[in-house]
């Protein structure tokens, strides 16, 4: 009975949960510089209409943390649904169609905008969940609990994080829902048990400069660079076995199918979630950017050059940083890291600017609880959906990494290709959806 009564809360008010959406859309939290704490303000109102607890943490630089909750009572069990609040930035707005702070809607079905699906849809969604559990008065004996985070796009630091160590800690968690983007098209929703990881170090290489008409007397730093990058392939990172074999990947995808004649034939044409595949069973390097030089008749004394490391659950950042160590002391040169105090110079300075472990809920095939979700998904999307890794990171990796909560899952409303692209947009019926996902799981789990 409560159950179609929150069904119908949700069916009956749909344009005002669109509006709500729509307002977080216009309001720019473009990450660099974030400014959350104008969207953390807005969701406070509309959460206040409702008689909720929320609070808004201020870090600083107009960016805030924000923490809401059903009940006062944390003795029963937790329910934590996470979702961040800023957005990367629009690009060149000129090849917007619709300007990305416009939230505009075409014929009622599809809303575009920076943050559309990256992430404000979960996020409102999320948010009215938890306003509607709260404004028809179900009867729960546990409690949820809603955080709205900066800095996601930027590693998560002032956010997750930030929210984790100082307010959520102490706080007994049962099962956490991050809210982004989950839908893998043409497929139908895929829910995350684990993310791959990530390490990303600036390589400073270190030469001596002169006039290149005596090049001999100098030490280029260009050829030092290009030394390291001709034998990167022969850096050791340890292999890991994949969490999730490639034959079981497979079957989870197919198991959405009618037949797995039909899934072969689908999947033999969609590259790009071939490659998902692979990316899932290895993990990955690049180098994507280099500098050096100054002018043409100058040797260099500095080339730099970033390389992104992918790992997978079970390889460790500091592995890939010891391989990398190994590798170019191998070569003859020196080492430090831009982190050491010491004076000494080196050949090759490391400047590790952004670590995120890669994390894995390793019992999730044995757990009712997902069970339970994806019963949830499957009854208001009405289509079969399934469990699946994430070849990016995200912030679910720090409630699993630190023991908080293993049983942290992704999923919500958008489409993973849509994100981070010009013409962001998100399908209404997806977010409503959403709402209805979030509001009858929590009502489920907390009853
Ligand atoms: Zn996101």
């Amino acid at each position: 009975m409560s159950e179609d009564l929150i069904l119908n809360e949700i069916e009956s008010n749909r344009e005002g949960y669109v509006k709500f959406l729509q307002r977080l859309i216009q309001i720019n939290t473009y990450n660099p510089p974030g400014n959350e704490m104008d969207l953390a303000v807005e969701i406070e109102k509309y959460l206040k209409e409702g008689n909720i607890n929320c609070e808004i943490f201020d870090i600083g630089n107009n960016r805030a943390n924000l923490i809401a909750r059903l009940n006062d009572n944390f003795s029963g069990k937790n329910l934590l649904y996470n979702g961040h609040m800023d957005t990367v930035p629009p690009g060149n707005e000129e090849e917007w169609k619709h300007p990305p702070l416009s939230g505009f809607i075409k014929r009622n079905k599809i809303m575009f905008g920076r943050g559309t699906t990256d992430m404000k849809a979960g996020l409102a969604a999320m948010i009215v969940a938890l306003k509607i559990l709260k404004t028809l008065g179900v009867n729960l004996s546990g409690n949820l609990i809603l955080n709205a985070v900066p800095d996601e796009e930027t590693g998560g630091k002032k956010g997750t994080k930030w929210s984790l160590e100082e307010k959520l800690k102490d706080i007994k968690c049962d099962f956490a829902i991050v809210g982004e983007p989950t839908g893998l098209d043409p497929l139908p929703r895929a829910i995350i048990v684990g993310e791959k990881g990530i390490v990303q170090v600036k390589i400073i290489t270190y030469g001596i400069s002169c006039h290149s008409s005596v090049s001999f007397m100098g030490k280029n730093a260009i050829y030092i660079m290009s030394d390291i990058i001709q034998n990167l392939d022969k850096i050791e990172i340890p292999a890991v076995k994949p969490p999730i074999s490639e034959s079981e990947l497979l079957k989870l995808l197919s198991s959405t199918f009618p037949s797995e004649e039909i899934f072969n034939k689908i999947y033999s044409e969609q590259e790009v979630l071939q490659n998902v595949v692979k990316a899932l069973q290895t993990s990955t390097k690049s180098m994507n950017m280099i500098k050096g030089g100054i002018k043409e008749n100058v040797v260099p004394d500095k080339c730099e050059a970033v390389i992104d490391f992918r790992l997978l659950p079970g390889q460790k950042s500091e592995m890939v940083i010891d391989a990398l160590k190994k590798l170019i002391s191998s070569l003859g040169y020196t080492i430090k890291e831009s982190t050491d105090s010491t004076s000494e110079k080196a050949d090759v300075e490391l400047d590790i600017f952004l670590i995120a472990d890669p994390s894995y809920w390793s019992n999730w095939r044995e757990s009712q609880e997902i069970k339970d979700f994806i019963n949830v998904v499957n009854q208001i999307y009405e289509k079969k959906s399934f469990y699946f890794l994430h070849p990016a990171t995200a912030d679910a990796q720090y409630y699993r990494n630190t023991g908080y909560c293993e049983k942290t899952i992704m999923f919500g409303p958008g489409s993973a290709a849509t994100a981070h692209s010009v013409n962001e947009s998100a399908e209404i019926q997806d977010y409503i959806n959403a709402i209805k996902v979030y509001a009858l799981f929590a009502y489920r789990f907390l009853k």
